[in-house]
């Protein structure tokens, strides 16, 4: 089929992430099926739930998952082999999706530093002490007070940005994925923008990168994390890294959306695609 030949997608998951049931081995078939330039496998490690729940005194719920580090090794353990099986195939990225690093930089470094890996991407999911974004009910917020969250967002984003230890920084402004999309609460965002700013100019000063994720495509919310909007305003502060990720938690959501992400790149000025070789950058030319 060969439909997304060299194109990249450097962001999925595997049933070693507590969201997603799919097989590693199918995930890769597919991968090689779509004729992707690099494919990364990059289960969920929650720095902040690193170990069992005992070590944090919490009380369990409903959500919330614990013991990332187990899932961590296995995840790795599995990709590692997979990368020397499928070595004549396809370019297989070892990676990670990092959560929360600030909450937990003791756990986030010694994470980083597992030679494993390929490709950390840094991710904010949830803020200390309030459950995943996903998990929150919009309706019985007040407006005030979900801008006021917003805004602990983008600074715990920031304080990701400058500790600066991920490839590239995942899914930024993935809090619209409910708040705009599930919910439908219309927000003022641009009053994020010197914020968001602030963090690129440090990702760029830092030389890391940043993905476009193509979930929200296939979400109600129905754009790229972050929109184009945002994809530009890094292209003209002088971003150069940039990688295209489906955010797939299903053998069919592979790939899904990074044909449409990498016209967004394109029409944003950049020339390249970047996927992460023991996290130095490979760039794909795409124009
Ligand atoms: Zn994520
Ligand atoms: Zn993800």
């Amino acid at each position: 089929m060969n439909e997304l030949k060299g194109l990249i997608d450097c962001h999925s998951h595997t049933y070693f992430s507590p969201d997603s049931s799919a097989d590693p081995e199918q995930m890769v078939e597919r991968a090689i099926e779509l004729g992707l330039e690099a494919y990364a496998i990059t289960d969920h490690c929650e720095c902040n739930r690193w170990f069992g729940i005992d070590y944090y005194n919490a009380e369990p719920n409903e959500h919330d998952t614990y013991d990332f580090g187990k899932d961590f090794e296995r995840s790795l353990d599995c990709i590692t082999k997979l990368k020397e099986r499928y070595s004549d195939s396809i370019n297989l990225i070892c990676g990670v999706e990092l959560g929360q690093a600030p909450q937990d930089f003791d756990i986030a470094n010694k994470a980083v530093g597992d030679d494993r890996l390929d490709l950390v991407i840094g991710s904010i999911h949830e803020l200390s002490n309030h459950p995943d974004f996903c998990f929150i009910n919009y309706n019985s917020m007040l407006r005030r007070n979900i801008y006021m969250m917003l805004e602990d967002y983008f600074k715990e984003i920031l304080k990701l940005c400058k500790w600066g230890k991920f490839d590239v920084l995942g899914h930024l402004t993935y809090t619209l994925r409910y708040i705009k999309g599930d919910y439908g609460i219309n927000v003022d965002h641009s009053i994020y923008d010197d914020l968001i700013a602030e963090c690129f100019k440090v990702i760029i000063q830092n030389s890391k990168g940043i993905e476009v994720n193509t979930s929200g495509l296939r979400q109600k919310y129905g754009n790229s994390f972050p929109e184009y909007k945002y994809i530009k305003m890094y292209h003209d502060l002088g971003g150069e890294i940039i990688s295209l990720g489906s955010d797939a938690h299903r053998v069919e959501d592979l790939g899904k959306g990074i044909e449409e992400c990498k016209e967004l790149v394109k029409k944003a000025g950049f020339k390249y695609l970047a996927y992460f070789k023991n996290h130095n950058p490979e760039f794909v030319r795409i124009d």
